[in-house]
């Protein structure tokens, strides 16, 4: 189909508005970036041949990012790629280079604060056959709510010695009557209620919309009060005054409802972030939607993508109110750029959460068929070939190949 036939994604009244046939704009990406997404490609394609019969269809629309960018205008993230996304309103992308030295630091967190993109959603879910360290993977099924946009992420911070920490500190010190070393390096760490209700009430929804069964605020209330602990307080007053009708804190639960969480309504509970990582392993089944700092949520999403198979099997968005981006959470790998020999699973399960996003859940559905059906036959790439007895190892293409006959 060609790009003219296409339209935009469109709200209204908060809601997404999707033609049958959307523009969506695709960044490859770097690396093994091209090999993942010729086969996502491949992969959503085909199952929206067999979900919609034509019915339905992507016009795919490439915008320019990272070292392809850099080749054709100079630049690493061309502010029409930017535009394009804001535009369309659902993008997604390959891994993307991060330039060595000067310039943009990362163009992933670039990309995230130039669209407000404040919400990192990860879904991590088991796949039958997927090598696994835990005892009973099939346990874990669980969302996690990053917050994208605050916390020590928002780059304010000072080397040792410079004139600006030693001002900061001689500040601190003098009108503050606190006793920081004056050689110290300084970071700061911004929570805002906006910040964090805008995240929590996105998770609470999402749990509202997809009948789970519990919300936790995952923090570190008990050491950093006015931020982590803020965080978690905001979080409960928001629920009262929002979701009121549907959430029951562990306190009522008890309380009014002898421990048993009544049909249809959510459980808000809140843990401190170093139990959580102990919980997460030991009792995956108590967490379902989790909703976290930038910096918790960092490190919680990479312990949990271990636990069903590694960042290869783990897919990522960054939303804002109305834009949303997909995305492969793990690298570039460059030294296995175009071998067509990595898996594509991370990119594949970003393509089924942008279907559904879209409302495409035969879609979605179809492709999750093909990729169980896939793994489950044990055909699979190299990473977890090695890790797999009995497994045949193919190649990227081979695997999206594999996928499609099992749609
Ligand atoms: P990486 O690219 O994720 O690769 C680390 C290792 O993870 C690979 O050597 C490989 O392990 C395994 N791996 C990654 N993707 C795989 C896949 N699709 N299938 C199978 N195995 C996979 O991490 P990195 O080497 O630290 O980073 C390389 C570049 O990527 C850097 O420039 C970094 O800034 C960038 N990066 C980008 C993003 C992003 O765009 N969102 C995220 C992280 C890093 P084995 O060697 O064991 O086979």
């Amino acid at each position: 189909m060609s790009q003219q036939s296409g339209e935009r994604i469109t709200y209204a009244l908060g809601s997404i508005r999707v033609p049958d046939h959307p523009i969506i704009p695709f960044i490859e990406g770097d690396g093994i970036g091209p090999d993942i997404w010729r086969a996502t490609q491949r992969v959503v394609d085909a199952a929206l041949k067999k979900s919609y019969g034509g019915a339905r269809e992507i016009v795919w629309k490439e915008v320019l990012a990272g070292e392809k960018a850099f080749r054709a205008t100079g630049e690493w993230l061309p502010q029409a790629t930017l535009d394009a996304l804001s535009e369309y309103k659902v993008g997604i992308k390959g891994p993307l280079t991060t330039p060595v030295g000067g310039g943009i630091r990362s163009l992933n967190v670039t990309i995230r604060q130039e669209l407000d993109l404040y919400a990192c959603v990860r879904p991590v879910r088991y796949i039958a056959g997927v090598p696994s360290p835990m005892k009973e993977p099939e346990h874990v099924d669980m969302v996690i709510f990053r917050e994208n946009t605050e916390d020590v992420y928002a780059g304010i911070e000072w080397a040792s010695d410079s004139p600006e920490a030693v001002k900061l500190i001689q500040f601190l010190n003098g009108e503050l009557n606190r006793q920081v070393n004056i050689h110290a390096g300084i970071g700061i760490k911004p929570i805002t209620p906006k910040g964090s209700e805008r995240l929590i009430r996105r998770a609470i929804q999402y749990a509202v919309n997809h009948h789970r069964r519990s919300v936790t605020l995952m923090h570190k209330g008990n050491i950093m009060k006015f931020t982590e602990g803020a965080f978690r307080d905001w979080g409960y007053a928001l629920a009262a005054r929002e979701f009121g009708d549907v959430v029951v804190t562990e306190d009522a639960l008890y309380q009014e409802y002898d421990g048993k969480l009544p049909e249809g309504k959510i459980l808000l509970k809140d843990r401190i972030a170093d139990i959580t990582f102990q919980q997460v392993l030991l009792r995956p089944r108590e967490f379902d939607v989790i909703a976290c700092p930038n910096l918790n949520g960092d490190y919680l999403s990479d312990a949990l993508a271990a636990q069903v198979g590694g960042v290869g099997m783990a897919p990522g968005s960054n939303i804002s109110d109305e834009v949303a981006v997909f995305e492969a959470t793990h690298g570039t790998a460059p030294k296995y750029a175009d071998l067509d020999k990595v898996n594509p699973s991370s990119l594949i399960l970003s393509a089924i959460m942008m279907l559904e996003h879209l409302g495409w859940d035969d879609a979605a559905e179809n492709i999750r068929r093909g990729l169980d059906g896939a793994i489950g036959k044990k055909v699979v790439t190299y990473d977890l070939a090695r890790q797999t007895a009995g497994a045949r190892e193919v190649k990227t293409s081979e695997f999206a190949s594999a996928i499609i006959d099992e749609l």
